[in-house]
This record gives C-alpha cells, structure tokens and sequence, in this order.
C-alpha cells in the first residue's frame, strides 16, 4: 500500500504501439532504464501535438519548442525535424488513430544515478500516442482555484522552457484536487496570474481579451492560435486581445474566463474560487473562439501532412 487517497489509474493508455530509442514497439514493452535521467530527475523536455484526420496542428512550432528547450538544458536533441516528422507520421499510421495527441519526450538518458549531467551516456527519445476521447467537451465548464503554489520564476527554471520536471505543477494540482475543484492557478513571484498546471488562462472584460504575457508562462502553441484568432476580425464583440498583467480580482470580476492548451483545447471557466464567473455558462467570445479553433483543426489549417511512413 502506499498510503494514497487517489484510486488506481486504469492502464488503458498502455495499449497500441510507442517509439522508443529508434524503435517501434507495443508501448507495454517499450520502457526506459532505472537509471534513465528523466525517471531520476525530470532531466528532459518534452512536447505534445494534437492532430486530426492524421495531421499534425502546428508541428514547427512544437518542435522549435523542443529545440529551445534542449538548448537551454544543454541537451542534444538526438534528431532533427525531417527524421522526428518521419517518426511521428509513421507511430501515429501504426496505430491506426485518426484523431489524438502525439508526446515527444527526450530524456538525457541512462546514467549514472547522480544529477551530473555528464554522468548521462546518451540521449533517448521516446514518443506515444493518446486517442482524443469521443466526448471531449466539458458542459459545465472548469471549477478552478488560485492555488497558494507560485510558478517558478524565470530565474529559477524558464517556464518558457517544457521540460519534463512538472513538480511544480504537481503541487498546484494536488491543491486544486484537495479543494474539490478541476484545475488550479497559479501566480507568479510578484502576485500576477501565470498560468495553469497545463493550460494558459485569458479573461473578457467588457470585450478586451487579456492573456498573462511572456516572463511566468509557458508561450503555449494554442494560445498563439487563440490571439491570432482574436485579432482576425471573425470574432464579434473583441474590442482588443492583449497581452497584459492580471491579479485574482481581474478573474473574479472578468465576463469570461477560458483556458487553452493542446489536450484541453478552448475551454471555459465557470467558477474560480467559489465565485461564479459571468452567469456560470458559457459566454459569446469563448463560444466564438472555440468554434473558430474547431473549425481550425478540422479544415487542416496550418497542419503539416501526417499519416503517411513516407
Ligand atoms: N502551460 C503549461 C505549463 C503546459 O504544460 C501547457 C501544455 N503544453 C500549456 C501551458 C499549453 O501549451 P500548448 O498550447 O502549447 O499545449
């Protein structure tokens, strides 16, 4: 027994094939070393892709992500664009999934068990597949808190950076989950929103859109999207989408709030901190912007042509 109060995870993820170390194999067999730095460290970086009809959303920029975040751990990405481009087409036709997420993750590999990265002999890549579920959609919207854990200033770990050392957001997690709600917040060092364990977080405020900027998050890809869509013209009643400071209060008295990210898409935010956001429901912008990012994903736009081992 380990004493947790969480119920077992059922191992229905472990199915289907797994790319690891140049390998393809059914992801049950597909492990990594006890030494591996990742397993021991969260020494890695990692990044995850959403596609649909076997198109990769955005694969440049996941994998410039990559890149920077290898680069700023000094850890050699062990293959470029076109092989890892390869890899992913070729993992997600034998699986047989149209629709889903990819995870690359690089690890600094087997090691010694000492936190010198030099005591690591060689990088490792190591990619699955997750199958979008059938209904994905969340209702009733996302219950959150502002969670007392702060996101690691830039000085300390870059948020920009997606590496595999998600403790962090582990902590904020455990917090949300302990208060009953779905997700938490988390602030930065000065008391500003940051960002969610795994989701950037936007408000509409009497038709200004604002996201946290650059310095205590993640620059999530779907974010990006959400701006850009923001600022084509399509969506009524956006006065402005910026990119600007916001405290709790800027939550609490929003119009709506919504949460964007590869896994979670556009979702809206019904309650933070026992208070109900706008009427609690969904509202004209996130509505808007959620059909646009659908409507996005499904006519192919900016994908990168998947599917095929070739
Ligand atoms: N912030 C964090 C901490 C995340 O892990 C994620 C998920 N990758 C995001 C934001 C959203 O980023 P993206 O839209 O690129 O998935």
């Amino acid at each position: 027994m380990t004493g947790s109060s969480h119920p077992a995870p059922v191992k229905d993820h472990a199915q289907g094939i797994a790319y690891i170390g140049g390998r393809f194999l059914p992801a049950a067999e597909a492990t990594v070393s006890v030494f591996d730095h990742s397993f021991l460290y969260g020494d890695g970086a990692f990044e995850s892709i959403v596609f649909r009809r076997r198109r990769f959303y955005a694969f440049e920029p996941h994998y410039n992500r990559l890149v920077d975040s290898c680069r700023y751990i000094k850890l050699d990405l062990p293959e470029d664009h076109d092989a890892l481009l390869r890899m992913a087409n070729e993992l997600v036709r034998r699986n047989d999934v149209d629709n889903g997420y990819l995870r690359i993750v690089v690890s600094r590999g087997e090691g010694y068990p000492l936190s010198d990265p030099r005591k690591a002999f060689k990088p490792i890549i190591v990619a699955t597949i997750q199958r979008e579920p059938p209904n994905k959609k969340p209702s009733n919207g996302i219950r959150l808190i502002v969670a007392s854990t702060r996101r690691t200033p830039a000085d300390s770990l870059d948020p920009r950076a997606k590496l595999n050392n998600y403790g962090n957001h582990i902590m904020a997690k455990l917090e949300a989950i302990g208060a009953g709600a779905d997700d938490a917040i988390m602030l930065d060092r000065n008391a500003n929103v940051a960002e969610l364990p795994g989701c950037n977080i936007f408000t509409v405020s009497r038709g200004v859109v604002t996201t946290p900027p650059a310095g205590s998050i993640l620059l999530g890809i779907t974010r990006a999207t959400a701006l850009s869509l923001l600022r084509s013209g399509d969506i009524k009643g956006v006065v402005q989408a910026r990119e600007a400071h916001l405290g709790p209060l800027d939550l609490y008295a929003a119009d709506e709030v919504f949460v964007t990210g590869t896994g979670t898409g556009i979702a809206f935010v019904s309650e933070i901190d026992g208070r109900k956001i706008g009427e609690g429901k969904m509202g004209p912008i996130v509505s808007q912007l959620s059909t646009a990012y659908d409507n996005a994903l499904e006519r192919g736009d900016n994908f990168i042509l998947g599917g095929s081992s070739n």
